[in-house]
């Protein structure tokens, strides 16, 4: 029988459930391929968060050659010449995607490959299926703390067991970089730090043993590592969710460590509400803000997205996030309430504009972030708390540690006047874009009126 396993974001070799499947599934005589899909389609243009996932993918291929396996990449358009160049095969695995667009891709893959083919999905992405938990209604849960209340009374999976010297008995494919493939790592040109699994696990480790149990203190300050950091680790599959919540658990408790598990629940809260009501990519989740008339100021979203909003703290972040493909969590609610209702520019412009820059790009986790912060969806902040960037400067950057480290035009200003300069201190600094009050006023208007 002739194997495959479709590898997509889940570049690790250990606890990965396609690859602990696969290794129970094997019999005599069997043989088996690894396979990943290139659609150069999608690397247009090429951004930071491209060079990051190929740099990954380098890894990963250079870690399967060190153990005698290899991965085979197939350079396809459409999911019929995909199929076309999977050849001949018995059974197809792969770790199941749950969200749109990816699942309905994955069932036009499984349409294409006709009911010969034998195909095995698993949940790998998540602790949960997006069908476990339930309110006693039976609908899916649209309010975070419940949710998290069934969460906890459920044990989360152990880790997947997977013998690497067992697969490369069976493995037939060897490593395989088309020209395609080799343009793209020839593009990834920054120098990344701490790739691959080990890395991973190490910063995993060290996170649990020496931060976990101050993160509900530390979690907010940006210019301080107070989070983990691991999710790029998780975009990529590097990390598996399974080893992140074991470790997790095991460790003592202490409020650092349930803060932290409950925001491995927003993950799941987020994915689940994703998968169970269609459209939010494009659609707020609360209808009432479907008519909200929003501003249209091409000029604004570019200075947003530029940094160059003349809030210190708003453009210290989106430097981050320009320069480095990551934003703290603190400041993507900042920013992201800056745009919706400083600006009161449409918040599907700012999570299309994270989604084009984000290393840890998760469409559900971005789009319920973006709809939270623009008071729009599920569970979302009420519409009249409007965060006021300079109080939340001096409140999470009191001495503009963050704000010097992005926006060196401020760098000999104040402590006291680093979080809004004066006009007669912003020479080389921008205006400010809006004023708070009046902007304020605008939006409170503009929801209250719905
Ligand atoms: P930690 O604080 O160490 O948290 C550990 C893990 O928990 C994270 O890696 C992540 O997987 C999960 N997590 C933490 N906070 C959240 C949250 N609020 N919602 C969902 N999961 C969470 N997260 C993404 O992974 N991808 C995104 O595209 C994304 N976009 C966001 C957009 C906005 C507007 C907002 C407000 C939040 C967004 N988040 C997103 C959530 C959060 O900002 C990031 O998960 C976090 O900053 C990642 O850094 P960390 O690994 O150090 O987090």
């Amino acid at each position: 029988m002739r194997r495959v396993c479709w590898f997509r974001s889940d570049f690790r070799l250990t606890d990965n459930h396609m690859l602990h499947r696969v290794l129970k599934d094997m019999g005599e005589g069997d043989d088996l391929d690894f396979v990943f899909w290139l659609n150069p389609k999608y690397c247009h243009p090429f951004e930071v968060r491209h060079d990051y996932f190929f740099s990954t993918m380098r890894t990963f291929m250079d870690d399967l050659e060190a153990k005698g396996l290899g991965l085979r990449v197939l350079v396809a358009e459409t999911e019929d010449a995909f199929v076309k160049q999977l050849g001949e095969m018995d059974v197809l695995y792969f770790n199941a995607e749950y969200v749109e667009p990816f699942k309905q891709r994955d069932d036009r893959v499984i349409e294409s490959l006709g009911e010969e083919v034998k195909v095995v999905r698993l949940l790998d992405r998540h602790l949960f299926h997006p069908d476990a938990f339930r309110t006693k209604g039976g609908d899916p849960y649209k309010v975070f703390t419940p949710f998290k209340k069934a969460a906890y009374a459920e044990q989360p999976p152990a880790p997947y067991e997977v013998d690497v010297d067992r697969l490369s008995q069976y493995i037939r494919s060897k490593n395989e970089q088309p020209s395609e493939l080799k343009e793209l790592f020839k593009r990834c040109k920054r120098e990344w730090k701490g790739l691959g699994e080990t890395e991973a696990k190490k910063r995993l480790t060290r996170f649990v043993n020496d931060r976990m149990v101050d993160y509900d203190e530390k979690r907010d300050i940006p210019s301080i590592a107070g989070t983990s950091r691991l999710s790029p680790y998780l975009r990529t599959g590097v990390l598996s969710i399974r080893t992140i919540a074991e470790q997790v658990l095991s460790a003592r408790q202490s409020k650092g460590r349930d803060t932290y598990y409950d925001e491995l629940l927003w993950r799941e809260f987020y994915y689940m509400v994703m998968v169970k009501f269609h459209g939010l990519k494009d659609q707020p989740f609360n209808d009432k803000y479907k008519s909200i008339e929003w501003e249209d100021n091409e000029e604004q979203f570019e200075k947003w997205c530029n940094g160059e909003t003349g809030y210190p703290i708003v453009d210290a972040a989106m430097r981050q996030l320009n320069e480095t493909g990551w934003m703290h969590n603190r400041l993507r609610m900042i920013v992201a309430s800056f745009l919706s209702k400083h600006l009161l520019l449409d918040w599907r412009k700012g999570e299309r504009y994270f989604e084009q820059k984000l290393i840890d790009y998760e469409a559900a986790s971005n789009i319920g972030g973006w709809q939270w912060a623009a008071s729009v969806g599920t569970d979302a902040v009420p519409y009249f708390r409007i965060f006021n960037p300079t109080t939340q400067s001096e409140r999470f950057d009191p001495d503009g540690t963050f704000i010097r480290k992005y926006v060196p035009e401020l760098k000999h200003i104040t402590d006291k006047s680093i979080h809004f300069p004066d006009p007669s201190e912003r020479d080389d600094y921008a205006m400010p874009l809006v004023d708070h009050k009046e902007a304020r006023e605008r939006a409170l208007e503009r929801f209250k009126a719905l």
